[in-house]
């Protein structure tokens, strides 16, 4: 689908849409009354509709963020919390259909299929992932094992004891697992049937992918989501972006600094608007998560532009007027195979004067002048760059956060 394409399918469907979101109680009360009468042309105008918030979602309740009725909903789910009060929202059977749809088409491009078993390590409970994850994996035939938070040990056993081929986690996790497998048995390795992991929950940078990779012997697709929205994009084969669901979700990418759009290729905030009629509709969901947009052609031949994910808010620091990710960090760490995967980066000094650590658990020592050169360039600040021994670093989280901003304002 062409670019030009895709944006008047967004903008039909935004105006088709617009009547049913606005009558939702939560938007009914947010939206000024001449941003929700019959005159306002919600396409041609949505940079005057107001921002939805991460506070907006969670000091109201799901059922007066939703347009439908009792009988309607099917579920109710809530967010992780990982960034603060968890928010609830409701589901759909149709929610659950688009769901099926949006992610058939990434999995099947990637050629899962009827055959394949998938193991789940994964927290079940309110949060909406694992019975996405089932939903999707019905839909193509395959099959599913729901092990549930489970420990490294827990992971490895369910790998050795089912036939699994597809392993769903998140980079932090798919790191200790295979950590742990070359330290204890190597050789198991050979007798797995895995051919891929599914990483998501948490971003990871293209040198941590490839390092996966190279470690498991099988390929390794990112998926992104967020509970608010269920799955947004997916790798493709080429693995130089993921396509995202352009004819489902309006993505805007927003500076901010001034809150306009940013300029094509350029790193800002994702806001969603919601272009179904989703059980819980959003209208420019300031998500807090950062994302550059490419829509030129991809090798792959999907239609669809791809979305290139930086990290949350919390993954990311200010220095000077530059924000550097953690991910981007990592991408330099990453290329040295002595860097273990874990690492911290701390900022100290004040605002206008600081000075960065990066401490990097390492296999064996290293010469570090090259990489803080590489550190120095992307901070711009001086940066020492840190050894320490393997497992020093505290692992209590599964999207740890990676930065410690000690400086005074
Ligand atoms: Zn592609």
């Amino acid at each position: 689908m062409a670019e030009v394409d895709i944006q008047s399918l967004q903008h039909q469907k935004l105006k088709a849409i617009y009547p049913y979101i606005c009558s939702s109680p939560f938007y009914e009360k947010k939206l000024p009354s001449n941003i929700r009468n019959s005159d306002f042309d919600p396409a041609l105008r949505l940079s005057n509709i107001p921002f939805t918030t991460k506070d907006d979602l969670r000091f109201s309740s799901p059922l007066e963020r939703t347009p439908l009725n009792l009988a309607e909903i099917a579920a109710f789910f809530s967010s992780s919390g990982t960034t603060g009060k968890p928010s609830s929202y409701v589901w759909s059977k149709h929610d659950q259909e688009i769901y099926c749809e949006i992610s058939s088409r990434i999995l099947r491009n990637i050629q899962v299929n009827a055959s394949d078993v998938v193991l789940l390590p994964m927290r079940m409970g309110m949060s909406f992932s694992w019975y996405g994850i089932l939903s999707e994996m019905q839909q193509l035939g395959a099959a599913v094992i729901p092990l549930g938070t489970a420990a490294t040990e827990e992971i490895i056993k369910g790998l050795v004891d089912y036939p699994v081929t597809i392993l769903k986690t998140s980079p932090v996790v798919a790191s200790r697992v295979i950590r742990a497998i070359i330290k204890d048995s190597p050789n198991l390795l050979n007798k797995l049937k895995l051919r891929q992991i599914h990483l998501a929950g948490y971003y990871s940078s293209n040198a941590h992918r490839k390092r996966l990779e190279k470690r498991w012997g099988v390929d390794c697709y990112d998926m992104y989501g967020l509970s608010e929205l269920g799955l947004v994009s997916g790798d493709c084969p080429a693995k130089n972006g993921q396509h995202y669901c352009a004819d489902y979700a309006l993505v805007e990418v927003i500076r901010p600094t001034d809150f306009c759009q940013a300029s094509p290729g350029e790193t800002g905030v994702a806001v969603y608007t919601t272009l179904w009629k989703k059980a819980s509709p959003l209208l420019r969901y300031w998500s807090d998560d950062f994302i550059y947009i490419d829509e030129s052609p991809c090798s792959c031949g999907m239609q669809l532009p791809r979305l290139f994910h930086k990290g949350r808010l919390v993954d990311s620091i200010v220095v000077g007027q530059k924000r550097v990710f953690a991910s981007d960090v990592e991408q330099i760490l990453f290329q040295n195979d002595a860097i273990a995967d874990e690492y911290r980066i701390e900022l100290f000094g004040s605002r206008s004067n600081c000075h960065i650590k990066v401490q990097a658990e390492v296999e064996y020592p290293i010469q570090t002048a090259g990489m803080e050169e590489k550190l120095y360039d992307l901070f711009e600040v001086p940066v020492v760059l840190d050894q320490i021994p393997l497992d020093s670093l505290v692992r209590e989280k599964l999207k740890p956060n990676r930065i410690s901003d000690f400086r005074t304002s």
